[in-house]
């Protein structure tokens, strides 16, 4: 069943990608026990979180925001397009992609297992910041790590390469602009989206794992590419969203993952819509 809510003057529909499991070894700057207390983990360290995506419709226009794993990490995750086109949505009506940033459970689930686009309809919108780094060739520098996300994210949007949108901080496609929040990605993209004071933003990995990096904001994740980084954008951001009393979209805060944040002691709190 699809969750509808009335958030920045447009009528966001919340729908899950699935469940991916991760673990608290990739918790950085917190003891494991506090990490396994706080996300409820298995004995091993096992964590389930969700992947939670976002579509609204504006100016005949439908928007999609990231796009999920596909078939491409685990078999609880890939259920978007089923989800979306069960409350009528084919993947073939989407007409725009926000893209947070080009990690796996975002943007793996762009194209299908031979590599064709599965949103034949969809320009892409994306942090040039963030497109030019995975696009980039390698120099020979690099980790193994961003190595394989390149070759990964150029399978990912080289279909797309004739609908691409490279979007600079203050720019604005259908009431969203991106804000550069680098750090889990080298463009790690916060996206503001509707208007004024109701607007909300879109946080991507902004906090990865809610029930810790919420309440603990300076607690980073081995995900990060450069976690002090991150915990500088997070830091920034999370304060942003609850002085302007901003709504939030978060891919891996407790589904369907809208919500406000507070203030509570260093950290914040969050509470659902
Ligand atoms: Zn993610």
């Amino acid at each position: 069943m699809t969750q509808v809510f009335q958030i920045g003057g447009l009528e966001l529909k919340a729908f899950s990608d699935g469940i991916l499991k991760t673990s608290t070894d990739f918790v950085l700057g917190m003891e494991q026990p506090q990490a396994k207390s706080l996300t409820r983990a298995e004995d091993d360290g096992a964590v389930f979180i969700p992947v939670n995506n976002f579509l609204f419709q504006k100016d005949g226009a439908t928007v999609l925001i990231d796009a999920g794993a596909g078939d491409t990490m685990q078999a609880t995750l890939g259920k978007l397009p089923a989800n979306l086109a069960a409350a009528g949505h084919g993947v073939e009506t989407v007409t725009h992609i926000v893209v947070t940033h080009c990690h796996g459970d975002h943007i793996n689930g762009l194209v299908d297992a031979s590599g064709a686009a599965l949103f034949p309809n969809a320009e892409i919108l994306v942090h040039a910041q963030e497109f030019d780094f995975w696009m980039a060739e390698n120099t020979g520098s690099e980790s193994e790590k961003v190595k394989r996300q390149r070759a990964r994210n150029k399978i990912n949007l080289t279909p797309y390469l004739d609908r691409v949108r490279r979007m600079r901080d203050g720019e604005v496609v259908l009431g969203c602009t991106p804000m550069l929040a680098p750090g889990h990605s080298p463009g790690h993209t916060c996206w503001r989206i509707g208007e004024g004071r109701n607007a909300f933003v879109a946080w991507g990995d902004l906090v990865h794992f809610s029930d810790i990096q919420i309440a603990h904001p300076d607690v980073a994740v081995k995900y990060d590419l450069d976690p002090d980084l991150a915990r500088r954008s997070r830091l920034r951001f999370l304060d942003m969203v609850a002085a302007d009393g901003l709504a939030v979209a978060g891919a891996h805060v407790a589904a369907p993952g809208l919500g406000y944040l507070s203030r509570r002691g260093a950290g914040y709190e969050f509470n659902p819509a």
